[in-house]
């Protein structure tokens, strides 16, 4: 290599690392390409076979390492990362569902997940129609010979109804159709999708495939975009991929390491921001401007006792055997509510809320350090006024990890000085 010009010397330099390092955190390996030692070991490589690398769309050390951790909290044995969480959501859609095909999808779903099918969806000839999330007979009624795919999520977004997830996965199972979570709110601590039912073992109950918005807390910084595709199935996980891969779905190295990095502290992030968000949300039920507050955990909340069936120990029997070994007794949430305002209050009124609190920042998302707010125009965004909510103006919190009594206080000046 004397002879070699110094930059090519530069780019093809002998000194090599030695392998042995360990450390607390993964490496972050960025790659496009991937080299090969022969031919014969490049063309024989197959990108679904994860015991090597073919190039970085297909995966390097720290992607593979993201995925399998993530199945390690989930129970999933098949998991597939795209840029957001939106994204998986889409991967799912377009790997099942073609030309003719119907998809159904709760009232409540995530709004741009409803766009998609609106929009989307509908002009590649894929029809979808939306069933009540809290009436699993009206589930049962429009599941039809077209329809390939159910969607679920729990709670749902916004007004955070939760279903009777249990007897939606058995009803889908029952038929004979896919369903996919979106259980970006349960995270893969609150309950376990692939195993919902009270006796573990091979015919236990559980979603098909599980999505997640690992923007929220399993990246918890409010930083990063990121989602993922989970499943058991090995069919099923082979039609993903392929998708997956003639889409061209991949995340950054720099962004896989950063959830890498912030996943040991997920279960506790989670338990500490859940029990601010309950205190809050037990004191925004005494307020006189609060004509609801919708938090599954709160007795009153529409479906709490789904919630209490999949997400607390003491109804179901049922531990998360792989993450905790013992859950707390009150149960798992996310830190997530929203409250009903009088409607005698004008939008403005409801804005200058939400603009006068100081710690509560105006932002979309959630699981992030820092509280947020957004007020809804639930008319806007729903054909019909949920059954279970009462009418007024729908302000939704996402708490952080700041100390509970000052964002107490930001609520407290704000509604005294707004509502
Ligand atoms: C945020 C969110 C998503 C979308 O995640 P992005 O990474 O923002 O695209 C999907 N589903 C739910 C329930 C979410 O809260």
């Amino acid at each position: 290599m004397e002879s070699l010009k110094k930059t090519t010397s530069l780019i093809h330099h002998p000194y090599r690392a030695p392998v042995e390092f360990e450390a607390p955190q993964v490496a972050t390996h960025k790659a496009s390409t991937v080299f090969f030692p022969s031919v014969k070991a490049m063309t024989s490589r197959d990108w679904k076979d994860k015991s090597g690398y073919t190039y970085g769309l297909h995966g390097t050390p720290t992607t593979f390492t993201l995925e399998e951790r993530l199945c390690a909290i989930e129970g999933g044995l098949h998991c597939m990362l795209v840029p957001s969480g939106l994204a998986a959501i889409a991967l799912v859609n377009l790997a099942l569902l073609g030309s003719g095909d119907e998809v159904l999808l709760p009232d409540n779903v995530y709004g741009p997940s409803k766009s998609l099918a609106q929009a989307e969806l509908q002009h590649w000839g894929i029809s979808h129609r939306f069933y009540n999330p809290m009436d699993v007979n009206d589930l049962a009624l429009k599941i039809s010979s077209s329809t390939r795919l159910v969607w679920l999520e729990a709670p749902g977004s916004i007004t955070m109804e939760f279903p009777d997830l249990l007897a939606q996965v058995q009803l889908c199972r029952d038929k004979g159709v896919c369903c996919a979570l979106d259980n970006t709110w349960g995270a893969g601590l609150a309950f376990n999708a692939f195993d919902l039912s009270p006796q573990h073992g091979p015919h236990s109950l559980g979603v098909d495939i599980s999505v997640h918005a690992l923007t929220k807390y399993p990246s918890g910084g409010g930083d990063v975009l990121m989602g993922s595709v989970m499943t058991r199935d090995s069919d099923l996980a082979t039609r993903l991929k392929l998708s997956h891969m003639r889409l061209g779905l991949m995340v950054g190295a720099n962004d896989a390491e950063s959830v890498l990095r912030s996943l040991p502290s997920m279960a506790v992030r989670y338990r500490a921001q859940d029990l601010c968000a309950r205190h809050l949300a037990q004191w925004c039920q005494s307020q006189k401007q609060v004509v609801q507050v919708l938090h599954p955990a709160l007795p009153n909340s529409p479906g709490h006792a789904h919630w209490l069936r999949v997400c607390t120990p003491q109804a179901h029997g049922h531990l998360n055997p792989l993450v905790q070994s013992v859950p707390p007794e009150d149960g798992w949430a996310a830190a997530l509510f929203s409250i009903v305002l009088d409607p005698r209050f004008t939008v403005d009124q409801v804005n200058h809320f939400c603009e006068s609190l100081n710690l509560f920042r105006l932002g979309y998302s959630w699981a992030g350090p820092i509280s947020l707010v957004v007020p809804y125009q639930l008319n806007a965004l729903r054909s019909n006024w949920p059954d279970l909510v009462i009418r007024g103006h729908v302000v939704r919190f996402s708490i952080g990890l700041e100390s509970e009594i000052d964002l107490q206080h930001d609520l407290q000046q704000a509604f005294n000085l707004c509502l």
